[in-house]
């Protein structure tokens, strides 16, 4: 075997697994295989052009060294109840350790000591109140809070710690499959530039990310390792101005609120909210342009925005989630030229479409200001629009003037958590020598759960050698 341990992604998920296994001394030689580039080459054109050029091979916002985490806004959630389903899997107190644990290791590489959410004054209670009263659950969750910027130079530290201490990382390379021998997964398949070699390892772990979710469905299929079709999350980025969210920015950052409105009762939830943020364009390699947001330690916009997703389970004899989700994200990307599409809440309710000059006539300004202006309800299914609708007139009740006509809603914004990878508490699939990890495993949604995932991996790599 050429390495111990070969990590697939060197998101989160990856990078913690790597720590926790130098952290402690195991001396195992480990390779991470990541097909975007160093942190510190990690670069958007668009800061200077002002719109997506649409990079190939791969978009610098959502791979290369930390992931879809080193460009994103950095809110490390330090609650179990948020981030995922790991909890269920090892247990809901270890999880909460394991996040305490990771929480430490986020301190020692630079991140900000200060937690935001933990206010517990009148106003929290007045914002409980009118959540219980709008039939919404308000979630509790301690956040640090990174920053976007802050966020790339912590990852930073992290890449030269790993590197000095003799982690391999083969950069701008491509993982294609898994390699099986007599049923034990024993290496990789890997596209280097033109070049293809095979790389062989005693532990093979994939923490391939939101990016990679479906490349990994068809390795599943592919090499029979046991999955589940899960959830996809379709839904809308919502901006409004920050006057209408000063109260829930102050008092907890991030609201995070769940509600199961009538009619069909399908959880639909607030996600990734970002005081005085910037709503952003992810690009996925078939093209898919969805959007997202972000927000600065220190730069800040007029404007708050979040975003509101319906889940979506489905039975049989349906199977295929995250094919569903992007064809509702290619139908909305194709209406809006291979942009994403704006529209003001009021012409939703009036059924018409926005056009340019109405925006620029409302009090809040886009910040995504290549997003063009149309109709998203004429992609986005009968039961999710009705579903973000009925969600919002509940938010309104929480969030006064939440619901007004300028309200932005942008399209399409899609999680796909789906195909969740079968695993037993000590992260072994039904392959032995594979492991997944992270986002991609269907178990994680956020850059804290699936840093405390890595860090289990570490450990129970070294719990194999014992
Ligand atoms: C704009 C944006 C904002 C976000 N904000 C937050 C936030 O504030 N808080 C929060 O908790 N979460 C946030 N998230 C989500 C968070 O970033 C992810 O949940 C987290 O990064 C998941 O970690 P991961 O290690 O599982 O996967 P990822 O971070 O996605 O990393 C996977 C890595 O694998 C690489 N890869 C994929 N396929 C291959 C392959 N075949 N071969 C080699 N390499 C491959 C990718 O290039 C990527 O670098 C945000 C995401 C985005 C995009």
């Amino acid at each position: 075997m050429n390495y111990d341990v070969i990590i697939i992604g060197a998101g989160p998920a990856g990078i913690f697994t790597a720590l926790e296994l130098i952290k402690k001394q195991s001396g195992k030689k480990i390779l991470m295989i990541e097909k975007g580039k160093p942190v510190d080459r990690r670069h958007c054109p668009k800061a200077e052009v002002g719109y997506c050029v649409q990079c190939k091979p791969n978009c610098a916002i959502t791979t290369g060294f930390s992931g879809a985490g080193a460009f994103s806004d950095g809110k490390l959630s330090l609650s179990r109840e948020v981030g995922g389903d790991f909890p269920s899997l090892v247990g809901e107190d270890f999880a909460q350790e394991l996040i305490d644990y990771t929480d430490k290791i986020y301190l020692e590489f630079g991140a900000d000591t200060k937690v935001e959410g933990i206010y517990e004054g009148d106003e929290i209670k007045l914002i409980r109140k009118r959540a219980i009263k709008a039939g919404l659950k308000l979630v509790d969750c301690p956040i640090r809070h990174l920053g976007t910027e802050k966020a790339q130079q912590l990852y930073l530290n992290i890449q030269d710690y790993l590197l000095d201490h003799g982690v391999e990382i083969l950069f701008e390379s491509e993982c294609e499959n898994i390699l099986l021998e007599n049923g034990r997964c024993c290496g990789v398949y890997v596209k280097e530039r033109s070049t293809q070699r095979t790389i062989t390892g005693e532990h093979i772990v994939i923490a391939t990310g939101r990016r990679g979710a479906d490349w990994l469905e068809k390795v599943c299929a592919e090499n029979g390792i046991a999955h589940q079709p899960g959830t996809v999350d379709i839904g809308v980025r919502v901006e409004c101005r920050n006057e209408i969210m000063e109260l829930i920015n102050k008092v907890l950052y991030e609201g995070k609120l769940i509600g199961y409105p009538k009619p069909w009762k399908n959880k639909v939830r607030t996600f990734c909210q970002n005081p005085g943020g910037f709503v952003a364009q992810e690009n996925y390699d078939n093209y898919l342009a969805v959007v997202n947001g972000h927000s600065y330690k220190d730069l800040k916009s007029s404007n708050t925005n979040l975003a509101i997703l319906v889940s979506h389970n489905f039975t049989e004899p349906f199977n295929q989630p995250i094919a569903y989700a992007q064809k509702v994200g290619e139908l909305t990307n194709m209406l809006g030229a291979g942009h994403i599409l704006v529209q003001r809440y009021g012409d939703i309710l009036d059924g018409k479409r926005t056009w340019a000059k109405e925006l620029s006539q409302s009090n809040i300004q886009p910040t995504l200001k290549d997003a063009v202006a149309g109709d998203i309800t004429a992609a986005m299914p009968y039961r999710a629009m009705t579903n973000i609708i009925e969600f919002i007139k509940m938010l309104d009740e929480v969030v006064p003037g939440f619901a007004s006509d300028e309200t932005l809603l942008y399209s399409p914004e899609l999680k796909f958590y789906s195909n969740k990878v079968k695993m037993d508490q000590n992260l072994n699939t039904n392959i032995k020598g594979l492991h997944c990890l992270g986002d991609s495993s269907g178990w994680t949604r956020g850059l804290m759960m699936a840093s405390a995932m890595g860090v289990l991996m570490g450990r129970k790599l070294l719990e194999e050698e014992k």
